[in-house]
């Protein structure tokens, strides 16, 4: 099974595809682990991408599809992946249809206000990264880390502004996207959050049985 996975900054899209990669056993292919991880390796097209991202400039598209071609081509034979972070434009999913078959789109819909509530809320250890939230996966003592006892920080882009300023990126750029694959056909599963502090479980589950009812599971 082949999928793409699309959801705003903060709607969960890391959660989720974590645990359906368990269940599915497809390989999470995201685009943006994707260039850090080849910027690193000394390879002619990793070196490609990192002249771009030295000098602050958008990779191009050709590069982008190079980059994920080579990653496709490293998933076992009979594997499917879960795409995350591709395609963000009309021109890439043009592409992605020449080079993959595409089975269903998995859409993550959580209303904006949840999103601010949710990452205004959010907590980091200053020491070991370990992420909370203080109104539903509280630090046993009040801002202090239950693993190193690190003073807890509420990161300087998780203020309201900044959060509503990239969902309307987000949007500008991916509507026309999704637009693009609801002619094309291919089924959807769309996934509604209701309220801030759902756990994911349910919502794997749902995906996963209608996933069953078109096969894909
Ligand atoms: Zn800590």
């Amino acid at each position: 099974m082949n999928a793409i996975i699309f959801g705003a900054p903060g709607a969960g899209k890391g959660t989720y595809s974590t645990r359906m990669q368990n269940q599915l056993g497809v390989d999470v292919i995201a685009m943006g682990d994707i260039f850090r991880e080849s910027v690193k390796q000394n390879s002619e097209l990793g070196n490609k991408v990192k002249s771009y991202v030295e000098k602050g400039a958008l990779v191009p598209d050709e590069v982008v599809v190079e980059v994920l071609k080579e990653r496709l081509s490293r998933i076992p034979a009979g594997k499917g992946f879960l795409l995350d972070g591709f395609p963000r434009t009309i021109a890439q999913a043009e592409t992605l249809q020449k080079i993959a078959k595409i089975d269903v789109i998995l859409m993550l819909d959580v209303p904006d206000q949840i999103i601010v509530e949710r990452l205004t809320s959010r907590r980091l250890c200053k020491n070991c990264g370990t992420v909370y939230n203080i109104r539903f996966l509280k630090p046993k003592v009040e801002g202090k880390c239950d693993k190193c006892g690190g003073e807890l920080y509420l990161r300087a882009d998780d203020n309201e502004t900044v959060i509503r300023n990239r969902l309307q990126v987000y949007k500008t750029q991916t509507e026309p996207v999704v637009e693009y694959y609801k002619k094309t056909g291919i089924p959807f599963i769309v996934n509604v959050t209701k309220s801030i502090d759902q756990p994911p479980e349910p919502m794997v589950e749902h995906m996963m049985a209608e996933l069953k009812k078109l096969n894909l599971a």
